[in-house]
């Protein structure tokens, strides 16, 4: 340049020398109200831009033409059998029903002559319900979600030759949230609803004018949602007048919609294709689609079965319009659901998921509570849901994903780290309604010191919109910012079903658009995984980035009462845990025996097996086993669980014939109590009734494996138990450790002769019920609200009665009334004492319950002081305060319980044990087990009828202990009585007798040898689904109970091992240790072979012995 310069800077002539007219500044609030006309459906709708939007319609037979085929008794037929059926003709304005039935519609489509050069033509069908479009022959091809959110099918181009096409419609009668009566979701599904089909058209789309509409909505929220004393705000407000001045000076032609995207492009910049996300500036947020299907809840599974297919349909089809999308979907279930009943959707899932699109996330087998599941329920969770990932799409999975869950047990990182995990999301702490959860992204550390990356998506929704307002959210919200800045947006319609939309991914390229004009939004980019974002955050951390850490349970402040809520259900769980357990430790052993498959064709149930948990994990749906869905849900549970008690019991009996036992024994044969637990009993059990036999019978283990059993005929020791009534109505229990006075129905006073203490102070009642009113803010079989404690009624006793007076056990049966409706019989038992075990007070309550919006619980005051009590939790113990001191501890006023719940000081205890129960509180001195409650929403006959309970009052000298942990062990599985042929009981080392003792740990009681199973892939247990091994192997699970880094000896008795592993919950090698194989004398002086193991305080090691 150069040359013409001018130093002499002139007058600007163009610059008006007079004012043309006055100019007032702009009243913001009225320009920014203005802009509501331009897209609202009110009194300017005509002049506004939506009827832009279609350009020509067509409906009526001519080019519609329906038929109908309405299956009966709410069936859900598949396509082929529904489409054997003859077809009714039908139109638009018929009403179908009723809810949860199902309708399939014959559509002969034909497009009109003026419509087949229309650039967007779709399909659009509206009658307020779910529907899944399928092709002439037979492949599902799109979901539908009436009431406008999803009811639009792009048509295909084969489609415009002017001829007639025919596909099909499968109406489901319900909502994307099931069937509640009114706006009310949560209340129980009305029965009889019907729904209008008032849409069934073709319909051609302005797409420029569509683009146009996104654009305005994203402006309008920067001018309304940036702040009010920023440029981008009022800048925003200006585009999106200027834009609505355009339109109406060119009276809302294409040609003044063509211009008034040129006016919004200022702003947003190009936002018309993916490429908007190839800058390269920094984006920190990473959007990721996902869509929420709960397993079930205001559905039942079977409507889930069909909500995976729409959904995932639709989401293939959404990820070859917009290539940035990147959809994650957990819960192996779903996918296994789509494999069995939609193969052909299946196999575009199977491809997406290789192209990285379409990504399997969170490694579980379904979405789970994580409250209630027992520790090795945990495990299978994972183990059934990574293998499943690693068998169809050839990876496992790296991030454990629960963003609906009511809670996150203290264990969870542990467990996810020796199941392949090392990240984990969730965002329900969002949700508390006491403490806001401090931090977004932090170390999550468990009891065990075992830690894993957590975020919270700071949007505080797992169901985003995708609006301007989450992505600002994302860093306004953002809680972590001192440590790192980036989050993951979490986008798509979701809870039932759905994924994200279109229109989601159109409003944020905009979003990304602004971001890049303005700097001011958040810079949100598409196109990475959520793996993608944690590995980005580890990366960060290994170069030396500090995150915070939070230790311990994530407790959730809200939904205390899914602890109790269907109790059924939550005893049918505990009772398969115990019994799955049984069965796999008895099948190990009958496939590890001498003569296995030589004298017998008995084969590890594997398949059975593989049902059995995969139902029980079905069944711990975080909406399910909760106790948090509709009464259709029950009944399907309840129908699950009658089966696998069904296979279990036969699987049961079936191990226990291989290894030479009769389940119900023979008048001669001989008896035995068969201990299944790793340690040994010594226990007055009640003997089959027999016309030989007297009523009980001693039996004396010393550890895990089977012992005659002596009958007690007479008393057979000084040790004997007694009854009396001392006064009227005060009667006395009394072993050689025990003294229990119960007067007018309760416990008043319980001393320990061993210890010379009394246990229940003075004046005080222990196994008082309280009945308190039970109302929560709203949502009814979820929570219970602190305020419910000041409700709190006694309930009187009105008959006792002695039912049992033998010199080894003695009872008293207890009646109270409830109300009219309602009643509990409680028998309270003491057994004779044997030698130095411990006793514990035995209750067995029958219930009639009949109530409404009421909690039962059963209190017990003691002489203890701490301001902590300890809770059983999986694998190991969570120990939470008995005061109300902070907001925190306060929130903790109902907890989350195992089989045991223990109040100790340094030298006296008790322990309060369960055979089914969850819920707990401990105030003060006062240990509460909570019983049961009467919500009426979403099911309104929630736990109404007979219930059966077992509980048992554990005192105990010094704090808790292995004898708590035992003891309910032992409680929740009584010794087995069993027939034994004995000629073969007398069969060389390692035939049945001794190897049902071989398997335990030496030495250190603390350590739990809890399962025992077959390893997944050995060649004689294998169902093909990954690579085989070669021979037998057996897998061990040991963890510490009671917190204390401890060496143990693990011990198979005389067993052939080859070699030993230590194995993560996948039953990968992590260290082998066969060197270390050697021989020790076991308690009884006899040697075995093992190998010594150390076990970290908390730690659950597993173990693989290689036959
Ligand atoms: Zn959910």
């Amino acid at each position: 340049m150069g040359g013409e310069s001018n130093r002499i800077m002139p007058i600007s002539k163009s610059y008006p020398t007079t004012a043309a007219g006055p100019v007032g500044k702009q009243i913001h609030h009225i320009y920014a109200d203005r802009l509501r006309q331009f897209t609202d459906g009110g009194q300017y709708y005509e002049q506004g831009l939506l009827p832009k939007l279609t350009e020509a319609r067509a409906h009526g037979s001519d080019w519609v033409k329906l038929s109908v085929y309405s299956p009966p008794n709410l069936s859900r037929p598949t396509f082929k059998d529904a489409t054997s059926h003859k077809f009714k003709s039908t139109h638009v304005g018929e009403f179908f029903g009723p809810s949860w039935s199902t309708h399939w519609f014959k559509v002969q489509l034909t497009i009109p002559k003026d419509m087949l050069e229309k650039e967007h033509l779709e399909f659009v069908w509206d009658a307020n319900n779910e529907g899944l479009i399928w092709t002439e022959k037979g492949d599902p091809v799109h979901g539908l979600t009436g009431g406008g959110e999803r009811t639009e099918w792009i048509l295909p181009k084969t489609f415009r030759d002017g001829k007639e096409h025919v596909f099909y419609v499968e109406m489901a009668c319900n909502g994307m949230f099931g069937n509640a009566p009114g706006g009310d979701s949560i209340q129980p599904p009305k029965p009889d609803k019907y729904f209008q089909l008032h849409t069934a058209e073709v319909r051609a789309v302005n797409l420029e004018a569509r683009a146009l509409y996104f654009d305005f909505w994203e402006i309008g929220d920067a001018s309304r949602e940036f702040p009010g004393d920023s440029w981008e705000a009022h800048s925003a407000q200006q585009v999106c007048n200027k834009i609505m001045d355009t339109f109406i000076a060119g009276d809302g032609s294409n040609k003044a919609i063509g211009e008034c995207r040129k006016i919004a492009k200022e702003y947003l910049g190009d936002v018309d294709t993916h490429k908007v996300y190839d800058g390269d500036q920094e984006a920190i947020i990473t959007g990721i689609g996902y869509c929420h299907i709960d397993t079930c809840w205001l559905w039942p599974f079977a409507e889930t079965k069909r909500k995976v297919a729409r959904s995932w349909s639709n989401q293939c089809d959404l990820i070859d319009r917009y290539p940035e999308l990147r959809f994650c979907c957990s819960q192996a279930q779903q996918y296994k659901w789509l494999e069995q009943y939609y193969p052909s959707t299946f196999d575009r899932v199977k491809k997406k998921v290789k192209e990285g699109t379409f990504q399997p996330i969170g490694g579980s087998w379904v979405e789970h509570d994580t409250n209630l599941p027992g520790g090795e329920s945990l495990i299978r969770q994972f183990l059934y849901g990574q293998r499943y990932f690693e068998s169809r799409f050839g990876q496992r999975c790296k991030t454990f994903w629960l963003p609906d869950t009511f809670g996150y047990s203290t264990q969870l990182p542990q467990i996810c780290r020796i199941s392949g995990m090392t990240r984990f999301l969730t965002q329900k702490l969002s949700w508390n309604n006491i403490n806001n959860f401090p931090h977004t992204t932090f170390n999550w550390v468990a009891l065990d010191n075992s830690q894993v990356v957590c975020h919270m998506p700071p949007a505080e929704t797992y169901t985003a919109e995708a609006n301007f307002g989450d992505v600002k959210r994302s860093i306004t919200q953002h809680k972590s910012l001192d440590q790192d800045k980036t989050s993951l947006l979490v986008f798509g319609k979701g809870d039932g079903g759905g994924g994200p939309t279109w229109q989601h991914l159109e409003k944020l390229r905009r979003c990304r658009g602004i971001s890049d004009k303005t700097s001011l939004l958040p810079r949100v980019k598409l196109g990475d995984s959520a793996d993608d974002f944690f590995d980005r955050l580890e990366k960060r951390v290994e170069n030396g980035l500090d995150l915070v850490t939070w230790y311990g349970e994530l407790y959730f402040e809200l939904h205390r009462g899914t602890y109790t809520t269907q109790a059924n259900n939550k005893r049918n769980n505990r009772k398969a845990e115990i019994l799955l357990r049984d069965i796999e430790y008895l099948a190990t052993l009958a496939t590890i025996k001498k003569d296995y498959s030589e004298k017998s064709s008995y084969k590890y149930p594997k398949k059975d097996l593989d049902d059995m948990w995969e139902n029980v994990l079905l069944c711990q749906f975080h909406d399910c086993l909760p106790g948090s869905s509709i009464e259709m849900c029950y009944d399907d549970s309840d129908e699950i669980y009658a089966k696998v008690f069904k296979t279990g019991e036969q699987l049961l009996s079936d191990a226990l014939s291989e290894l030479g036992f009769d389940d119900e024994p023979k008048a001669d044969s001989s008896l035995y109590a068969l201990n299944t637990m790793p340690w040994s009993r010594s226990e007055i059990i009640r003997l089959p009734s027999i016309a030989s036999l007297p009523s009980y019978g001693l039996a004396h283990t010393s550890g895990p494996g089977m012992t005659q059993i002596r009958p007690l005929a007479s008393p057979f020791s000084a040790a004997v138990a007694s009854i009396k009534e001392v006064r009227p109505n005060v009667f006395e229990l009394r072993n050689s450790q025990l003294k229990v006075e119960v007067s007018n129905g309760v416990i008043t006073s319980l001393y320990d002769l061993w210890a010379y203490r009394e246990l229940i102070p003075k004046g005080k009642k222990a196994n008082q019920l309280i009945l308190y009113d039970d109302k929560p803010l709203y949502w009814q079989a979820w929570d219970v609200e602190v305020y419910h404690l000041a409700s709190r009624t006694e309930l009187s006793p009105s008959k006792t009665t002695i039912s049992e007076d033998s010199v080894h056990r003695v009872s008293l049966d207890i009646e109270t009334k409830i109300s009219d409706k309602s009643w509990i019989k409680t028998t309270i038992s003491l057994s004779a004492t044997v030698g130095n075990t411990p006793s514990s007070i035995e209750l067995d309550s029958e219930i009639e319950w009949h109530e409404t919006m009421k909690f039962l619980k059963v209190e017990f005051p003691v002489d203890i002081v701490n301001t902590e009590a300890s809770y059983e939790t999986q694998f190991g113990i969570v120990r939470r305060p008995t005061h109300y001191n902070t907001t925190w501890d306060m929130a903790k006023f109902e907890v989350c319980c195992h089989k045991w719940a223990d109040l100790s000081e340094h030298t006296y205890g008790v322990s309060i044990l369960n055979d089914s129960k969850y819920g707990f509180a401990v105030a003060g001195n006062v240990m509460r087990l909570s019983l049961l409650r009467a919500p009426k929403a979403p099911d309104a006959h929630a736990d109404m009828g007979r219930h059966r309970v077992r509980y048992a009052i554990l005192p105990h000298k010094g704090g808790v202990g292995e004898d708590t942990v035992r003891t309910a062990f032992n409680f929740n599985n009584p010794l087995k009585i069993v027939g034994h042929d004995s000629s073969t009981a007398e069969v060389e080392r390692y035939g049945t007798p001794s190897l049902l003792s071989a398997l335990r740990v030496i030495g250190a009681p603390n350590l739990v040898l809890d399962s025992v199973k077959r390893g997944e892939d050995d060649e004689d247990v294998s169902r093909g689904e990954l690579p085989k091994n070669k021979g037998r192997s057996v897998v061990l699970r040991v963890y510490d109970a009671l917190g204390g880094k401890s060496k143990g000896f693990l011990s198979w008795g005389g067993l052939g091992v080859k070699s030993v592993w230590k194995v993560n919950a996948l039953e990968d090698g992590v260290e082998e240790l066969s060197a270390g194989v050697t021989e020790v004398e076991d308690e009884g002086g006899e040697k075995v072979r093992g190998v010594w193991v150390e076990v970290r305080a908390f730690e659950v090691a597993s173990f693989r012995l290689g036959l």
